[in-house]
């Protein structure tokens, strides 16, 4: 388990805590950035039979059986994926991965059972702001009054979200933002051939820029972009029907796009896009500003609906058809 080039400070800090250790952790920081990686790191470090300063042995049959998702006295708790049942009629809640109580309950009980290598109990709860609130009182028993060698690490890149009751009882790791240059340097390193491009557009998240470079989505992009550039000669019912699978994605570009359009109309630079500026630039000459900023708002309201649309297709259509109206508008 490799702990990323720029989370090492952090893995520095954790490592020099000595006994007694804190009974919860929490690793807070921007999606993307490898704090997963970073818990499951340490948890193999604590549980590990011959730990060194870098991490894990990764021969002992501690870390073997990490490797294979299998140690018994590591507990990972994320939301489950969850059925439609009567009482998820409310689209919003559906949209939300939820962190059970019963699954806070079984995680109470497989922790107050001894430890099967005796040594530490682990719980990795990621995200920790997906705990409904019945889940996160659940937890706070044991957040005051924990089991002997057992260690709760709570993972969020929102703790605001977090009951205060539990934030207070953690002891708290910021992950910083990657250093541009560091992260680029990793990305690059892991064959990423539009590093720089996928970073800025995962606004510097390097595991997230790397999701991001996956070829098929590259292309997807590519076509859009290209379809974004030449307005006028496009059939955007089939590309509405070709996308319709991801409209989120199809939302993520659309509305950057356009923000860079309305940025160059402003005399700013584009900040996602900056190797397609003449062809941005050649729009935002012949589009007529408030039209742009009219459909730049609908598509920032339209945000929050985007996990369950009524019909993608019919919305991407719609999206569509006004950005390619808008050419000429003035
Ligand atoms: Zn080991």
């Amino acid at each position: 388990m490799n702990v990323h080039p720029w989370n090492r400070a952090v893995w520095a800090q954790l490592t020099r805590m000595r006994h007694p250790l804190p009974h919860a952790l929490l690793l807070h920081g921007m999606a993307g950035i490898g704090k997963r990686e970073l818990a499951l790191a340490y948890a193999q470090w604590l549980l590990c039979e011959r730990p060194g300063e870098q991490g894990g042995c990764g021969t002992c049959r501690a870390c073997a059986w990490i490797r294979q998702g299998a140690h018994p006295d590591l507990h990972w708790v994320e939301p489950e994926e969850t059925e439609e049942g009567a009482e998820e009629t409310d689209k919003a809640r559906r949209a939300r991965p939820i962190i059970r109580i019963d699954q806070i309950r079984a995680l109470i009980e497989a922790l107050s059972l001894s430890a099967h290598q005796g040594g530490w109990r682990l719980a990795l709860i990621r995200p920790a702001e997906a705990m409904n609130p019945a889940a996160a009182n659940a937890l706070l028993k044991t957040l005051e009054e924990p089991p002997p060698r057992v260690m709760l690490i709570l993972i969020s890149h929102q703790p605001r979200r977090l009951l205060p009751t539990v934030l207070s009882r953690c002891h708290k790791f910021a992950l910083p933002r990657p250093d541009w240059d560091t992260a680029l340097a990793w990305l690059r390193a892991q064959g990423v051939a539009a590093a720089e491009d996928t970073l800025r557009e995962a606004g510097g998240a390097p595991l997230l820029a790397l999701e991001y470079a996956q070829p098929e989505r590259l292309e997807r992009r590519g076509r859009l972009l290209t379809a974004l550039a030449q307005p006028q000669r496009q059939d955007w019912c089939e590309l509405a029907e070709a996308m319709k699978n991801a409209p989120g994605e199809v939302w993520d570009w659309i509305s950057r796009w356009l923000s860079d359009l309305l940025a160059l109309q402003q005399g700013l630079p584009s900040r996602y896009y900056p190797a397609h500026t003449a062809a941005l630039q050649s729009l935002a000459r012949r589009t007529d500003p408030a039209r742009a900023w009219s459909l730049y708002r609908e598509l920032i309201a339209a945000r929050r609906h985007l996990a369950h649309p009524l019909n993608a297709q019919l919305l991407l259509e719609s999206w569509f058809l006004r950005y390619a109206s808008l050419e000429d508008s003035l």
